[in-house]
């Protein structure tokens, strides 16, 4: 059985992650096949093994998660969750934006837009725990996390605060690792899932 994937195509950086998935599986040299599903109806999550939830811009994806009745079935979606930027916003148990509904599946709390005009978009090679060399990230806008509950594992972090968290079957990131080359979170968190 391959593996089964859905991107909340709602707004956002969708075919990235769609493309970000397959190179992880084939770099990893598994020969499980994947299949990959754009979902915007509450049906659609059915019998998915990882929804992804893509940046962009969280206010609206909030919005058209509750507009599309996705927020009850994310919240109880048993599969893994993979969160980039502004999916990492929608995440959170709470977000300093009283605009977005956050979905509380981890807790911490969210800054949007962390690191001011100045660095609005940069990359950066930040240290992660568990890899044998750093990173290179690129962040676009980019949230940070603060207070992260006890159950989470903060694997990154920058002075601005927690950049990336894992928690289980859910993996939270500021940047965007669906935009570069880098297959190795994608891994980690499919293994994570018991998918890999
Ligand atoms: N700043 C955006 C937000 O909070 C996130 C940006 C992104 O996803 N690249 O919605």
């Amino acid at each position: 059985m391959g593996v089964r994937i859905g991107v909340l195509a709602l707004q956002g950086d969708v075919s990235e992650h769609i493309d970000a998935f397959r190179d992880a599986v084939r770099a990893f040299g598994s020969q499980r096949s994947i299949s990959v599903v754009q979902v915007r109806k509450p049906e659609e999550i059915t019998g998915l093994d990882v929804l992804a939830i893509p940046g962009g811009e969280s206010t609206t994806i909030s919005r058209l998660i509750e507009k599309n009745r996705l927020f009850d079935p994310i919240v109880e979606f048993e599969g893994g969750i993979f969160a980039t930027c502004a999916g990492m916003v929608v995440m959170a148990g709470i977000v300093d934006d009283p605009r977005v509904h956050p979905l509380g599946l981890m807790d911490y709390k969210v800054k949007r837009n962390a690191f001011g005009r100045q660095r609005d978009s940069f990359e950066a090679d930040i240290a992660i725990a568990g890899l044998d060399r750093p990173f290179h990230a690129v962040f676009i806008r980019a949230p940070v996390a603060e207070h992260p509950g006890n159950g989470i594992k903060v694997l990154g972090f920058l002075p601005e605060g927690v950049v990336a968290m894992e928690q289980g079957r859910f993996m939270a990131l500021s940047f965007h690792p669906e935009l570069g080359r880098d297959p190795r979170l994608h891994i980690r968190f499919l293994k994570n899932c018991g998918l890999l």
